[in-house]
């Protein structure tokens, strides 16, 4: 999977608010244990202005100025719905002149690299969002992943690895500054959003399938166990009705057989009996036909129960100027020398795919390079 995606822990809640104070104009100074925050008067936001202790992980009661910070404390929650509400954009530039990204297939491969040279033709934009994923039956099952997704701004070409860059960039430990805010207008900006959400949505639906799959796994052993409560109560009740009827035979006996009172008593006894006889008739008609039809409506009712809601938002979006070329790299292998030029963009690394020259087989990390002495050859046919 190459898609940039992480799950809520810990270093992903903190990486994603401070990221996101800071973009709104917070300033933020970190200890070990505990964060301090300034949000300044003019700053738009529902957190209160002043002064914020945010304390990192489980422990320490909350009060006024003093709140948790983990991936289901309130602070952060209410962090990611603002967001959601009003999806702060930021710019940030890729350079070419940050180290140049060798593909894994030289780098895992047994020839070495003398040299690397970018040269970049034109700049490009990309947009990169960070999504909120929420998944969630009404019964129990939940999940929350954020997902950052990158597109060209003008292609809406899909750029997995410059998403990876972003989220290396901005995390804690790389203090990558924003340059600003985004210049895209929010018509330019609607359909990459529409794009990056589809290719989200097309990245995740292998796990929306599984989760789905249990959740329907779990739905039909609640209509199963409902089924045989039913047949349980039909046997029940087709024993009364037979008890009942005997009972019935026995008083029309005492009827014809009996002297004058007895028979009063045993008439009114029938009467009733009877009529609790064909009540108890219809209740098993309908039973019947209920469970032969599948009893429709609690299924209904069971299977939206277990039904999927997935919620998607969008928190942050970030303009990313980068810039496209060509990458030469200079391989060496013993006495042999030999340049490949491949297309590269800044953030991207590597854009080729690269075929052995033997076997035609993609290279790649698990299958890499493996000599150049006659044209690039891949480990499997040089074994
Ligand atoms: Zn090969």
């Amino acid at each position: 999977m190459t898609d940039a995606s992480i799950t809520v822990t810990q270093s992903v809640v903190e990486q994603f608010t401070e990221r996101y104070l800071r973009s709104i104009g917070c300033s933020i100074e970190r200890s070990d244990d505990h964060w301090v925050v300034s949000v300044p008067d003019d700053t738009d936001t529902e957190i209160t202005h002043g002064r914020h202790t945010l304390v990192r992980g489980e422990g320490t009661p909350e009060d006024d100025s003093t709140k948790r910070l983990n991936p289901e404390s309130a602070f952060f929650q209410r962090l990611l719905r603002e967001a959601g509400e009003r999806s702060p954009s930021g710019k940030l530039s890729i350079e070419s002149e940050s180290d140049i990204e060798i593909p894994g297939w030289i780098q895992n491969g047994a020839v070495e690299v003398q040299g690397a040279q970018f040269t970049p033709y034109y700049d490009r934009t990309a947009i990169v969002i960070l999504f909120r994923v929420g998944i969630e039956t009404v019964s129990e099952y939940q999940q929350e992943l954020l997902r950052a997704v990158a597109v060209d701004a003008r292609s809406e070409e899909h750029l997995p690895r410059l998403a990876e860059s972003f989220l290396e960039r901005t995390s804690i430990e790389a203090n990558e500054v924003f340059a600003g805010n985004s210049q895209l207008a929010k018509e330019e900006a609607r359909p990459l959003l529409d794009a990056a959400r589809d290719l989200l949505l097309d990245g995740i639906q292998h796990r929306l399938d599984e989760i789905h799959q249990e959740a329907s796994r779990a739905a039909d052993s609640e209509v199963e166990e409902y089924r045989q409560m039913q047949q349980q109560r039909i046997q029940e009740l087709q024993e009364e009705h037979s008890n009942l009827s005997s009972k019935i035979d026995d008083l029309s006996e005492k009827i014809n057989t009996g002297d004058e009172d007895s028979r009063v008593q045993a008439l009114r006894e029938r009467k009733e009996l009877k009529s609790e006889y064909e009540e108890l008739d219809e209740t098993l008609d309908e039973l019947w036909e209920r469970r032969d039809s599948g009893f429709p409506e609690r299924q209904r009712e069971i299977r939206e129960r277990h039904s999927l809601d997935v919620k998607v938002t969008p928190l942050t979006l970030t303009e990313i100027e980068y810039e496209r070329g060509e990458v030469d790299f200079e391989l060496i292998d013993g006495n042999i020398n030999q340049t490949v030029t491949l297309g590269y963009g800044s953030g991207i690394g590597v854009a080729d795919t690269v075929r052995c020259s033997a076997c035609e087989q993609e290279l790649s990390e698990h299958n890499p390079i493996q000599t150049i002495s006659n044209g690039l050859e891949c480990r499997s046919c040089t074994e």
